[in-house]
């Protein structure tokens, strides 16, 4: 692990070994933290913080740049890390670093935009408010994008003055790894600990050390709901959270076809095994054309290659673990006792190079009820509900009707039906005649049980400050 700009080692001494999901082997060893560990490196941190708070915006913005930097020299090996972690092909994860690096860079120009305001109150008074750093703030990500969330999410909290702490996922440990040891000599020892191992043990003991004011968690809902929990039992902190989604994409009778085809294939992320928490999981298809584009879409689906995801011509890989493909499994077999009509895929890859992972091929499931599980529960892998719709207000019911809310999609050719529809969805990210797409800048988070607090955007930097309102009185008894 990196503490305080050095390597560190689990204080008992106990590793987690690495699998490659898509052969089985165990590749490396990394510690498995136990909450001495995290207390080091909140020290370390907290020590690191006094000076980082003190240096000029442009300062820190220039040591994001130069990390960006050194990361795009890297890229190839780093996105080479994650493919032997989490078995999503390798053009994806050359694509995640490349993410990361805007990021960083995005950030390390927003820098001088950390402001706060002067209040008008009266001719002898001013008021204004600082926005200040909170000290050590923490980061724990999921496995499904490693060194993007690892690198991306450490550039806010550094740019607002704070000194972070990142915890990887057990399952996808090595890049975040790697980030530390290229940040050494960049970043200032201390500043920037990333601690690894299990989520109960090392993840627990960040969420409720007390001197951790400001955490913010990638992941399931239900970790989520247990992290508010845990650091609400601790102390008041500020805790914000980017969640599960099952989110709608919904295709009227207008739609451009075509496009609204390879949406849904592509909204569904296929090519990180669906494991994604923005995929448009749900597919809801106006009646009148639900056959035809039911059969297009899965025409589209079954010319996916599956394959080693080292080859660059692999479209999808392997499912990160056995306990997601265990999940995944028996979801497809819930579909099937619920009277989902199998489309296309459903099915697992176990021949020749496929032997040792855990290849589920894109399935594509149509009638299902918007009630049953398969509609209703984020499975985290390649399984696409398709259902059809009557109308506007059937199509809202149902892409309302659940717990989620994260991203939503509408085709359609017509203005006022896109327009009422971003306006009714409960969804924190919307997009019309388009999908996936991220635009730093933009805010990204979600909505009811999706989470709360608003990421690659502004917000984001500015969630790293708490603001302190002066009023200073500075009349004078001369005339
Ligand atoms: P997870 O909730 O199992 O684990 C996420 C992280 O939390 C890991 O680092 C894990 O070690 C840690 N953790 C687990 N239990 C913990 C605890 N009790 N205390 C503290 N930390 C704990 O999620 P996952 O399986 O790694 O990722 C998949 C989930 O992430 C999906 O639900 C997906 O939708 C969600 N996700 C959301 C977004 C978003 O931006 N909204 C992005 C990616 C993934």
């Amino acid at each position: 692990m990196w503490v305080g700009g050095r390597e560190a080692f689990a204080s008992d001494g106990a590793t987690l070994d690495s699998f490659n999901p898509a052969t089985g082997e165990v590749t490396a060893r990394f510690p498995n933290a136990t909450a001495d560990d995290v207390d080091s490196a909140v020290a370390a941190g907290i020590a690191a913080s006094r000076e980082w708070k003190r240096t000029t915006p442009e300062d820190r913005g220039k040591v994001l740049s130069r990390l960006a930097e050194i990361i795009e020299r890297h890229a190839e090996e780093l996105a080479l890390l994650d493919v032997i972690d989490n078995g999503s092909p390798i053009r994806e994860m050359r694509r995640d670093a490349g993410m990361a690096v805007d990021a960083l860079r995005y950030y390390a120009g927003l820098v001088l935009h950390v402001r706060g305001e002067t209040v008008p109150t009266s001719f002898d008074r001013l008021n204004f408010t600082l926005l200040q750093p909170y000290g050590v703030v923490a980061r724990i990500i999921p496995f499904n994008h490693p060194f993007m969330f690892a690198a991306s999410k450490i550039a806010a909290p550094l740019a607002a003055g704070n000194a972070v702490i990142v915890k990887p996922s057990e399952h996808t440990s090595r890049s975040a790894l790697r980030l530390g040891e290229l940040a050494r000599g960049i970043v200032p020892d201390g500043l920037l600990s990333i601690i690894t191992g299990e989520g109960r043990v090392a993840g627990d003991a960040i969420v409720r050390h007390p001197e951790i004011r400001r955490l913010a968690f990638i992941g399931s809902a239900d970790t989520g709901r247990a992290i508010q929990a845990a650091a609400a039992s601790v102390a008041v902190k500020n805790v914000t959270l980017e969640l599960g989604g099952k989110n709608p994409l919904v295709v009227f009778p207008d739609a451009d076809l075509d496009r609204a085809v390879l949406a849904a294939k592509r909204g569904m992320n296929f090519t990180w095994q669906g494991q994604s928490c923005g995929s448009t999981s749900r597919l809801l298809v106006h009646r009148d054309i639900y056959s035809e584009f039911i059969e297009s879409l899965a025409g589209s689906i079954e010319g996916m290659k599956s394959g080693s995801p080292v080859d660059e011509s692999t479209e999808t890989g392997s499912i990160v673990n056995s306990l997601q493909y265990d999940k995944v499994r028996s979801y497809i077999e819930i579909a099937h006792k619920e009277g989902s009509r199998l489309v296309t895929g459903g099915n697992v890859l176990t021949d020749g190079d496929f032997a040792n992972g855990f290849f589920v091929r894109p399935t594509l499931f149509a009638d299902v009820d918007p009630q049953s599980r398969l509609a209703q529960e984020e499975i985290f892998g390649p399984v696409l509900a398709a259902m059809p719709f009557t109308g506007y207000d059937d199509a809202l019911a149902i892409a309302n009707g659940v717990r989620y809310g994260l991203t939503a999609s509408v085709f359609t050719e017509s203005l006022r039906t896109a327009h009422r529809f971003a306006r009714d969805v409960e969804a924190g990210y919307v997009w019309v005649n388009e999908v996936s797409k991220h635009v730093h800048g933009t805010s990204f988070g979600g909505v009811k049980d999706s989470g709360l607090g608003r990421e690659e955007g502004i917000d984001e930097l500015l969630s790293y400050t708490q603001s302190k309102n002066v009023h200073v009185n500075f009349e004078s008894s001369e005339a």
